[in-house]
């Protein structure tokens, strides 16, 4: 009896060890899928509480942290410095797109998932020259060279892009039309819209430039691009079994931040999250994909206040009803939430500078 005990110890020991053991230490996502609101503070966050006519998206996330935006030089940083943090994890100069203080190159990281094998994206509303999306696939000394970051993305490991900014590419300033270099680099380009589900073959890589300057706003028409776009880069990119990272930005955001105007900001905050939500909706069927949602800094120090009496009326502010109150026609240092989803999000809890987003990507992809 004494004896069976004895075994009976032993092997529950053993079933306790080997059952440790065979827990990975951090689940290592096969995807990531990193969503970026251009000027999107907390208050732009939370129009969606208010002005949305379903529940907010971010309700879907458990795993949030804050991140400190200032680049290496500025309190205040702009897209640039920004960008370069979260797509390298070296901070910069404000204006550098993937260049470090000293104006040398510094590997992204779509360039490094790319030497792994993975396929890579870049979604925007803005040209896709624009700082942000550049960041991910360019390297230059200023964020004004549109251009010459055009010319680097053909040239780049991205996949697949979709964005404004035609112009950039065929009809520039110095004349020269390098969508031929794009098919010399293997992409199809569209330059008239998104082609339907489906359409798209495997082993090709895609331009999408609908049109020549940026994305018309929400207000103007432009529809489902965002969402639709970022829908077909995952269906293109996951075609891909080794994997695929895929930047998303709601370029406008911040856009209507600087003009101090929230019917724009709110239409273009809930175009980002139904962008979020396809993002997420993927995430959950798939199981291996890493979302992270976040901003490159605030726009406009926004507020959501009581609403205040119209001009020559006299009273008190209307505790009832939301008005969006802009403190600035500027970025703002605030702090920036952190949404992330899927294995590996708990690593994004905390509060953080923005560069230790890319680290905790790059640990999770290299599965440290
Ligand atoms: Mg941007
Ligand atoms: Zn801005």
């Amino acid at each position: 009896m004494k004896n069976i005990l004895l075994l009976l110890l032993a092997l529950l020991t053993l079933a306790c060890t080997s059952s440790v053991n065979s827990q990975p230490e951090t689940e290592k996502p096969t995807n990531i899928i990193f969503l970026i609101g251009d000027g999107m503070g907390l208050s732009a966050v939370s129009t969606g509480f208010y002005f949305g006519d379903q529940p907010s998206v971010f309700k879907r996330f458990n795993e949030i942290g804050l991140q400190q935006t200032s680049s290496a030089i500025q309190k205040v940083t702009d897209s640039a410095a920004s960008g370069t943090a979260l797509a390298t994890g070296t901070r910069t100069y404000n204006g550098a797109i993937g260049v470090d203080t000293t104006k040398a190159s510094v590997q992204n990281i779509a360039e490094l998932v790319a030497s792994m094998g993975w396929s890579t994206g870049v979604v925007a509303t803005s040209t896709i020259s624009h700082a942000t999306p550049a960041s991910f696939y360019a390297h230059v000394v200023q964020r004004s060279m549109e251009e010459e970051i055009a010319s680097q993305l053909l040239t780049s490991e991205i996949d697949f892009f979709a964005g404004g900014g035609r112009d950039k590419f065929n009809a520039r300033r110095d004349s020269v039309d390098i969508l031929p270099l794009a098919a010399e680099n293997g992409f199809i380009i569209d330059t008239t819209g998104l082609p339907g589900p489906g359409t798209l073959s495997a082993d090709q890589k895609y331009g999408f430039l609908p049109e020549g300057g940026s994305m018309p706003p929400m207000r103007e028409g432009r529809g489902d691009f965002l969402p639709e776009a970022t829908s077909l880069a995952i269906s293109h990119l996951s075609h891909n079994q080794e994997g695929f990272f895929l930047i998303v930005e709601g370029s406008q955001i911040d856009w209507a931040g600087h003009a101090n105007d929230a019917e724009y900001l709110i239409g273009e905050m809930l175009d980002f999250e139904k962008t979020i939500a396809a993002a997420l909706d993927f995430a959950e069927k798939d199981g291996n994909t890493l979302v992270v949602v976040t901003a490159d800094h605030e726009t406009g120090g926004l507020a959501l206040g009581p609403k205040k009496p119209a001009p020559g009326e006299s009273g008190y502010a209307n505790y009832a009803e939301i008005e969006l109150i802009f403190a600035s026609g500027n970025h703002s240092a605030t702090l920036i939430p952190v949404f992330a989803f899927g294995p590996g999000a708990e690593k994004f809890k905390g509060i953080y500078q923005n560069s230790e987003i890319n680290h905790k990507m790059v640990a999770l992809v290299k599965g440290e």
